[in-house]
């Protein structure tokens, strides 16, 4: 079992999907969950599931890519919670289209919300971390930030944006023993993912050694493990949880 008894963690985007599996991994481990969602009805729902596992929750509409409502968020926390122990950038978006019909609003908004959250909330966390001396950063980045794919380029470069944050962070805050790692998702089953045509999943299925798509409590999983001790000499490292699809 791995015990983060007490420890005070930030999930964005928790309302749903990947966020929600990590709110709720984390707080069966022990920790007390703050959770930001664009959607604060969604965020308040997990929040809900999280105290019904007998951890304090916080939850807060805030949308990411927002300076001041990052902010806002952070106050909240940390009146609430008195510091942050553990920060996961989850929150992401897609805008998919080919590149040469790819909007410059979609561009702006996917690598707005993927990236300058992180930004954001990475600049928050890392100020109180430092301090601590102590602290783990968890961006959730995605196997198209390593691969590239067709009509995504936006989301691809975002992606890959987050793990060039990840290195350069934690090569930063080390000193502080402050940790920074990224985890790459392949292909998981949400709600970002059920829109794509069947021949799109069957041919990413084909691709994927194990056979199966992803859960979020996939990904959960591994985020409770890099925010654990067992992993406290990891950092700046990317960590694929596709199924074997990137080897
Ligand atoms: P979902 O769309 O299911 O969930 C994303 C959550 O983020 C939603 O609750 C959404 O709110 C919230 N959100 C969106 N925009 C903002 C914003 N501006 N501020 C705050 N919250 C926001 O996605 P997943 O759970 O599938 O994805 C989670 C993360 O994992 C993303 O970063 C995604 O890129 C990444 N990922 C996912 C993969 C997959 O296969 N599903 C693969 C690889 C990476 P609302 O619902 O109200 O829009």
């Amino acid at each position: 079992m791995i015990s983060l008894d007490d420890k005070k963690a930030l999930v964005t985007g928790g309302g749903r999907g990947i966020g929600k599996a990590i709110a709720l991994r984390l707080a069966e481990a022990g920790c007390d969950v703050g959770l930001c969602d664009i959607d604060l009805a969604t965020a308040e729902e997990t929040a809900r599931l999280v105290e019904e596992k007998g951890r304090a929750a916080l939850a807060v509409g805030c949308d990411v890519s927002d300076g001041a409502e990052v902010g806002s968020m952070f106050k909240a926390f940390t009146e609430k919670f008195g510091g942050v122990d553990i920060l996961v950038n989850n929150a992401g978006i897609t805008r998919d289209a080919l590149f040469i019909r790819m909007k410059e609003a979609d561009w702006d908004a996917v690598l707005s919300v993927n990236l300058k959250s992180a930004y954001l909330c990475c600049k928050e966390a890392s100020r109180l971390m430092m301090k601590a001396r102590s602290g783990k950063i968890i961006n959730i980045s995605s196997v198209i930030g390593l691969t590239g794919n067709i009509g995504q380029a936006n989301y691809a470069s975002s992606k890959a944006g987050l793990i060039g944050l990840t290195k350069s962070l934690a090569r930063e805050l080390a000193a502080r023993n402050v940790t920074v790692n990224a985890i790459a998702p392949g292909y998981i089953q949400t709600a970002m993912t059920d829109n794509l045509p069947d021949e799109e999943k069957e041919k990413f299925l084909s691709l994927i050694p194990l056979k199966r798509l992803g859960t979020p409590l996939d990904i959960a999983n591994s985020v409770l493990f890099l925010a654990s001790p067992l992993a406290d000499y990891i950092t700046g490292k990317v960590l694929t949880v596709d199924g074997g699809f990137v080897i």
